[in-house]
């Protein structure tokens, strides 16, 4: 081969060369921040419409490098849940949640309810309910202390047996929320058969809610059914002033989104409740 001919094309990697290397780098330094517990967990306020009162936060890990960069979850969620990483990060979330709680509960902090997110890979594992039932107990929680959030995308794809543990879950009092509802065309008919207690309407239907009748239209159609079923309503992602005042008026219960906060550490969410609480 020439100088000329052996250049450009066998330097520039294509990409996809550069999404599986990066994938694989991912990987592996997610292996060494499980060993590191190089994690954290975040809390975002869910706030009812009603009352303002903050009632519940939704915990969101974060993955801190060495060098303190903050790595978002959308850069390596998708990996873990392919690697099934996933599972070790989520009983670490778990069991963080859980601790959170009971510290909250000591120090009689107003906030009685923590969302974890969850997906088809814990549940499939085969200790998964008493996994969940043992880390209430390990910290003296009530099973309505904790909700675990599945998309509806991982309800619809999961098996007759994960339905079960999520039943069994259900049944002893953990709450259960359909995460992005809206976006995975789960029937009426299936729906009712999921044990769930709420639904959180994607932010892609929130987000144009004020401006176009079709997003009204269906958020207004998830209220109507969540009401039919007796299941909560959680709006995430509201953004503005006018998106509250839309989803408020539409009988929404609960608001999560940047409008009133974001995601913060644990000691910047407790100073966060204290001032807005009241
Ligand atoms: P999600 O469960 O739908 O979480 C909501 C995401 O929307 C969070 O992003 C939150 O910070 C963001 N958000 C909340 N309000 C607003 C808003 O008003 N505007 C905008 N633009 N965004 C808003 P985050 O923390 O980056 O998490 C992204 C996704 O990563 C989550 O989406 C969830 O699917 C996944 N994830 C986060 N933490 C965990 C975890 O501990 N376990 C698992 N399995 N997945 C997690
Ligand atoms: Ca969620
Ligand atoms: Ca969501
Ligand atoms: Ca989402």
């Amino acid at each position: 081969l020439s100088n000329a001919r052996s250049t450009a094309p066998v330097f520039y990697s294509s990409d996809v060369q550069h999404e599986a290397l990066r994938f694989i780098r991912t990987q592996t330094r997610l292996y060494e921040a499980l060993e590191k517990r190089q994690f954290e967990l975040w809390y975002q306020p869910q706030l009812s419409f009603a009352t303002g009162q903050v009632v519940g936060v939704e915990a969101l890990v974060r993955w801190r490098l060495p060098g303190g960069q903050l790595v978002p979850p959308i850069e390596f969620i998708p990996v873990a849940e392919a690697t099934g990483q996933i599972v070790d990060i989520d009983r670490w979330v778990l069991d963080t949640a859980c601790a959170t709680m009971r510290g909250w509960q000591e120090r009689k902090f107003a906030v009685s309810r923590i969302s974890v997110n969850v997906t088809v890979a814990d549940v499939e594992t085969p200790d998964f309910v008493e996994l969940v039932q043992n880390a209430l107990s390990k910290h003296g929680l009530l099973p309505s202390n904790l909700e675990l959030e599945l998309t509806e995308s991982a309800l619809l794809e999961t098996g007759p047996a994960n339905l079960d543990k999520l039943h069994q879950l259900r049944t002893c009092g953990i709450r259960i929320a359909v995460d992005d509802f809206g976006t995975g065309y789960s029937s009426l008919g299936y729906l009712h058969k999921l044990p769930v207690t709420t639904l959180k309407i994607d932010k892609t239907f929130v987000d144009h809610v004020v401006r176009s009748p079709t997003d009204a239209a269906i958020a207004e159609t998830i209220i109507w059914l969540a009401r039919k079923f007796k299941l909560e309503t959680v709006a995430e992602g509201v953004e503005n002033q006018a998106q509250a005042d839309v989803l408020k008026a539409r009988g929404v219960d609960i608001a999560q989104g940047f409008f009133y906060a974001r995601p913060m550490p644990e000691r910047e969410l407790r100073e966060w409740v204290e001032v807005h609480q009241n």
